[in-house]
Parts: structure tokens; sequence; C-alpha cells
């Protein structure tokens, strides 16, 4: 063993005095910081704040000429040799404790590369506000009886209280169980027979962190469960990574399958993150796993800041294993981590609208790659991308092609609606009627799809045939009632519809096109004495609607239920015998590579909420296309024949999962500035791309919404069968540009949405 005085030691103090004058040596911290400045920066960390400043933690450092005080998320440290030129130093320390982890941090680096985001912007998306923002958790402080005995006997009430905090017991809680007041409490602190023993965080709602019952009476797995079972339990017992795809059709029994394995990873001490697409639409699910739990992290939108917090410290303390949430969920704190599920995988909302536009499925893979641990996606309809990675072998698909229990899928009946009879009488065809008719006689429910809100969709001047927009979008009006108001479905600005055209000034102004305001009218008129409800965006503003509708929906208060996409999502109700699709076109046409996919989803998901129940079910469906593939294919359950068709499509244009796209949108308040600024992006993205002939460059042209808030709107696209390299060029291209003042510029990378 070389000891102090081993030859290595000697050459090192006896180096010459020189060297070590010039190099000075110290402790640098590179920061990120959250607004403004985009690259990471160096400050020097001064002796006395050496052992707070670490990664995961933020620190304050002047910036600027000025040197304004700045919050900023340190994300290195390192020992070494120190710059030539002069380092600003760190001057104070936020955090008590990292907020982010080694492996965070690892994750927001990488994020920020795959969606080409601001690391700032990762790193605010990754910890929420109310963890950012320190809401306070607040305390409560722990209280046990000393033991003493006082002067006087203690009265029934005081020994009550010292009886109850013989242990040390939380303030509210010693209340809470013994039912006497404050001031009794108090007076015995006073008198030193009660003693503050520390203090405990209580959170300010718990609620939702809720201590349910774990039920015991599981039903048998059918074989086609067992087997996807055993995929995903193979890997999770061996602590291994692998991506585990429950194809399955609705009602197949894919949730079932989650709570078992949820189960077993609970059972070995492990937590799981389960992300559904929007948490206040699937209740049921987040029961399912309350009731099976007990002790579950739901974390959905309507949260408060401090609320957030509180379930945050909860999972990073491993005090809760199950984690169930929306998008952002994946970003949940768990130390223990071993199960990763993402229910209705191919939901848009997995992407982020907003910096960073990442996709949470992508983030999930990454988070259980690292962390070895299994990943679950389930869906009755799997997106294209995660279609293609089953087929390529990356990742295995588990086909569960039945329903539990044996009921048959829905028969689905197409309505051309080309015929004219088909639409003599409204938005409901006469076979469509004769449906509700049937399920209605028969005791059954009944769902009517219309994925659009209001009451009419067009405002037009019969006379002169000018069509009412919104002022500040280019959007035509949607009419609302009650209250003739015009709403604009971009913007939300609402507008009384006047009187008289404001072109021609006839008197004139007709509404045409059917919302699930007339359609729930037409409904009432058509259907005398059934109880009908809707379900869309205006009358589900409150917390708790959509619990209130759906309870009342279940326990058959309501006869019929009109709604829109919302009403096509993970609901289990098995006495609906009729779903009716209003209009299966709604968004075939948008000028977007996904629509078919998207249609052809959301019928298959709509179709599905039919016939789960022992008497079945039918469907049916309006449309104008009835051959195209996605129709026939939703039209027979077979969505993988729409997979098949739609495969070989996506590969010729080299649309995901065959390529990738990064989509560029400019806005401006000038037009042409705008289209001026997305021409110049095309020049230098096509003068880099010269060599690449696998690139390809499309636009610019304006966005198929062309302004929106009286911003002009331009995109273009870039397309290319490597990611890594498309990404690449768009940095190149786009790197040290000054963008003029008046314009706006974002990249989305491999976007779901191109309005
Ligand atoms: P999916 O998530 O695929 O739509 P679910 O897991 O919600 O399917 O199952 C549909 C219904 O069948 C639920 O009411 C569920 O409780 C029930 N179920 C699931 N698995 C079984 C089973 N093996 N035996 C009986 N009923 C089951
Ligand atoms: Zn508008």
């Amino acid at each position: 063993m070389p000891s102090d005085s081993s030859p290595q030691r000697e050459l090192f103090t006896n180096r010459p005095a020189w060297e070590e004058d010039d190099v000075r040596n110290g402790v640098i911290a590179t920061v990120v910081l959250p607004e403004g400045v985009e690259k990471p920066l160096d400050y020097l960390v001064p002796n006395d704040l050496v052992a707070e400043v670490e990664p995961g933690r933020r620190v304050h450092v002047p910036l600027g000429k000025g040197n304004r005080r700045r919050l900023a998320y340190c994300v290195a440290v390192r020992h070494g040799e120190l710059p030539q030129h002069p380092l600003k130093s760190v001057v104070g320390v936020e955090d008590e404790k990292p907020l982010l982890s080694e492996r965070m941090l690892e994750l927001t680096g990488w994020m920020a590369d795959r969606w080409m985001a601001r690391r700032g912007d990762v790193l605010e998306a990754v910890l929420p506000a109310g963890v950012r923002l320190r809401r306070q958790v607040k305390r409560v402080p722990l209280l046990v009886s000393t033991g003493e005995q006082g002067n006087r006997r203690p009265t029934k009430n005081q020994k009550k209280i010292l009886d109850a905090a013989s242990h040390p017991i939380p303030f509210d809680e010693l209340l809470k169980v013994t039912g006497v007041s404050r001031g009794v409490v108090h007076r015995l602190l006073k008198a030193g027979l009660l003693l503050e023993s520390g203090s405990i965080e209580r959170d300010t709602q718990t609620e939702s962190v809720n201590d349910g019952f774990v039920s015991d009476e599981l039903p048998v797995l059918s074989s086609d469960q067992e087997k996807a079972l055993e995929a995903i339990l193979q890997p999770l017992q061996q602590g291994e990574h692998e991506t585990v795809v429950l194809f399955g059709v609705t009602g197949s029994g894919k949730t079932e399958v989650y709570l078992r394995a949820v189960t077993e990873t609970v059972a070995n001490g492990k937590q799981a993150i389960v992300l559904v697409p929007e948490i206040s639409l699937t209740p049921q699910t987040c029961d399912r796993f309350r009731s099976r739990f007990g002790k579950v992290a739901v974390l959905h939108s309507h949260l408060t800041p401090a609320e957030r917090h509180t379930h945050w410290r909860e999972i990073a303390a491993g005090r809760v294993n199950v984690i169930v949430g929306a998008r952002s969920a994946i970003f949940a704190p768990a130390p223990r981590l071993g199960l990763i599920v993402i229910d209705e995988e191919h939901e848009n909302s997995f992407k982020q609208a907003t910096s960073p536009r990442y996709h949470a499925r992508d983030v999930a893979e990454w988070i259980a790659r690292k962390e070895k641990v299994p990943l679950v996606l389930g869906s009755a309809t799997p997106s294209l991308e995660t279609f293609a990675r089953c087929l390529s072998g990356d990742w295995k698909m588990c086909r569960m092609p039945g329903r539990v229990g044996g009921s048959e899928l829905p028969a689905v009946l197409t309505v051309d609606l080309r015929d004219r009879k088909a639409r003599s009488k409204g938005a409901i065809s006469p076979r469509l009627a004769a449906g509700i008719e049937w399920a209605l006689n028969a005791g059954g429910q009944v769902m009517l799809l219309l994925n659009r809100r209001g009451f009419a969709t067009h405002l037009q001047c019969k006379s002169c045939g000018h069509a009412l927009h919104c002022p500040q979008c280019a959007l035509g009006l949607t009419l609302h009632q009650p209250g003739n108001r015009g709403i604009c479905h971009g913007c939300g600005l609402v507008t009384a519809v006047p009187e008289s055209c404001p072109s021609c000034g006839v008197q004139e102004i007709v509404h045409r096109g059917t919302g699930t305001q007339r359609l729930e009218d037409q409904v009432r008129s058509q259907f005398r004495g059934i109880r009908v409800a809707r379900m869309d965006t205006d009358t589900m503003r409150t917390r708790g609607s959509h619990e209130k509708t759906l309870t009342a929906f279940r326990k058959h208060e309501i006869d019929l239920l009109v709604g829109t996409q919302m009403i096509a999502k993970g609901l289990d109700f098995p006495n609906v015998m009729l779903v009716g699709v209003i209009n299966a076109d709604a968004a075939l046409h948008l000028a977007d590579f996904r629509a078919s996919e998207r249609t052809c989803q959301l019928v298959t998901q709509v179709a599905g909420r039919s016939g789960r129940g022992p008497r079945g079910g039918r469907v049916v469906v309006q449309t104008s296309t009835p051959e195209h593939p996605a129709m026939r294919a939703a039209a027979v359950h077979d969505y993988e024949a729409f997979v098949q068709s739609e495969l070989p499509i996506r590969e010729s244009l080299l649309y995901p999962p065959f390529g990738s796209v990064v989509r560029i949108v400019v806005r401006g308040a000038v037009n042409d500035a705008a289209a001026d600024w997305a021409k110049y992006l095309v020049q230098r993205l096509t003068k880099s791309a010269q060599e690449n002939d696998t690139i390809r460059i499309l636009g610019p042209a304006p966005a198929p919404i062309s302004r929106i808030r009286d911003r002009y709107r331009w995109h273009l696209q870039v397309h290319g069968p490597d990611p890594e390299m498309l990404r690449n060029l768009v940095r190149r291209s786009t790197a040290g540009l000054k963008t003029p003042k008046e314009i706006a510029w974002i990249v989305d990378v491999d976007p779901v949405e191109m309005l």
C-alpha cells in the first residue's frame, strides 16, 4: 500500500512553485436559467457555499452588466482548474435539498435535445409549480403528555387529552379524536402537563391520498389476460426493461391487467406510475385504482399548487406506492420505481402543446430503460408509432382480441350520408332513429357522439353568402344558445350575433350545421319523455361535473347521453345498447397526416362503449365516406386492418413512424412579416440540407388556421428518415438567428397536431 511517504506523493508535493501559481483550482457550478439566457453558464462556488451547491438545487447568481440576482438551476458541479477569464460567483443557495435527482437532471438534458427545447423550460416542466414556489406545506405540532401529575386532579376532558397524547400525536388529530376544545389543550401546555415534541407535515387536503379499502374479490383472469400479465411480470421480476403493448379491444380487461401488475410491483416494495389521458375524464379508472390500493396519489389538473407539492413530497419520501395521473405524472419523483403504465397510449394529450413539447410515451420509455423497469402501453387502437415498434420486434405486443366474459363486440352499421334519405330528418338519420328506439324500448341506454360543440357550426348571410368570422381569428363563429352568441373556438371570443349582415346589411343571418346543443334539442323533441344529458366542455366546466353526469348515467337516471369525444374514452357502462356517431368524417379531411388514424381511433373507441352488458349492443356510424379504410376497419372492429393499409402510406411519405417531422410555426401581427420570416427559415434550411437528399422541406404556407388572436400564422415542415440528423439540421440552420421583435416562432418536433 502506498503510504504518505510513497514516491508518488513526494513527486506531488515537490512540484515547482511556479506551476501552482499559474493553475488556480476551484469549484465551478454550471447553472441553467429558467428564462432568458438559453445556454448553461459557469459560476465559481465560493468556499462557504461549497457544501451546499450541488446539482439539482437552485442557486442565486448575478447576471449581466447590472449583476441582477437571478434564480437558476444548478445542473453540474465540478472541481478543477478555473478558466483564464474571471468567473462570477454563486451568491446564495435556494433549496435545502436537491429538487431533482441526477437521473431527472439527465432526463432534462435528454428532453431538451430530443424536442429542441430550452433546458430551462424542461426543468420548469419537470417540477410542479407548487414545488418550485415552495407552496407551504402546513406543519402541525406533535403533542405528548409529560406524565407528570398536576396540583389538581385533571378534569374529564383534560384526562381524555392526556390519555390520547400518551404517544406523540398531531395537534389537529388530538382535537379530532377527543372532541375537546383548543382552550383545554392550551391550558395543559401552559401547566406543563402536555409538551410539544416536534412537528409533522400536514397536507392541506388529504382526500386524494385516501386510505381506501383493498377489495378481495378479484376476477379470475382470462387466458389472454394471464399471458399479458406474464409478459409484464417477467421483466418486472428480473429487474429488466421491456416495453409491453397490450393491444386489447375495449372491454378486453386491460385495466385489470394493469391492476395486477401494479399489485405485484407494490408487493415487491416498488412504486408504479400509471398515466391516463385526462384524469378528470376517467374517474372510473381512478376509482378502480383507489379501491384496490387505498393510498394512491391521484395527480389531476384541478389540484392546487400546494396539493401538488404535498403529493410530490409524499411520493419522494416513498410513502405512496401508486401514482395515477395525466401526462406530467411521468415526472413523479419516485425513488423506488418499479413499473410504468400508459393507458390509452394513442391519445394526443400525452404530447404537451407548449414548450417543452415532449411526448410522455417517449419520456416513459427513457425512464423505464434507465431504471430497468417494464413499460406497459395499453390501447384498443395503438398509435402507428407504437404499432411499428411492435412489428419491428423492438416492443412486445400482447393481443387481447376478445371481451372478457365473452360479450360480443357490437355490430356496426354504417349510414351513408350522401344518400338524401339519410339526411331527411336533421342530424339523426332514420336508421339511427330506429336504433335509438330499439335500445330505449329494450330498457337500454344510448350515447351519441358529435365532435362539435355549440348549437350551429356556421353563421351565414342568406342574401350575400357572407360567413360570420371571428374578428381576430381566421375561424368561423359557432352559434351558442341560449343567448344567441357567436363564439370563436379558436380564441374564445364571445360576440352577439348581429341582426343584419355586416357585409350587405340584409337581415337574413341563418345558421347551419349541427353542434351538440342542437343535437340535444333535436333528441328531446324527437324522443319525448326520455332523460337526456349532454357532456361537452360547455357543460363540464366545474370540478366534479364529469363524475356527476357519469354517475347519473351509470345509475340509469339518464337514458341518452349526447357528447363530444369526451364520451368516447374509457367508460364502461354495461347498459349502453346503442352508440351513434353523428358525423364520423368531421376530422377526416383536416390537413394533418394523422387525420385518418385519429378518425379510426375515435370511431373504434366510441363504438366500444356499446354492448358491454349481457344484452349486447349496436353501433350506427353516419359518414359520407363509408368506403374509407378508417371507416371500413372501424365498422368490422379490425383496427389492425387499418394499420396495415395506413403504414405503407406513411412510409412512402416518410411520415412517422418511418421518419421524423419537425414543424416550425411562425406568428406575427403583420402577415407579410410572418411570411417573410418563414421564407427566410426555409431558405436557410434548404441551404443546410443541400447535400442531403433524404431530407424534404415543405412550405412555407399559411397554417390551416391562418390567424389566431390577431396573429398571422405560417408554418413549414422538415421531414427526414433520421430524427437526429433532422434536429441537427434545424439546429445548424437556426443557430444564432436574431429573430425580429415582432415575430415569434416555435419548433415542434414530431408534432401530433398540425392546425
Ligand atoms: P379494458 O380496460 O380493456 O376496457 P377492463 O379491465 O375495464 O377492460 O374490463 C372491462 C370490465 O370487465 C370491467 O368491468 C372489469 O371489472 C371486468 N373484468 C376485467 N377482467 C375480468 C375477468 N377476468 N373476469 C371478469 N370480469 C372482468
Ligand atoms: Zn377568435
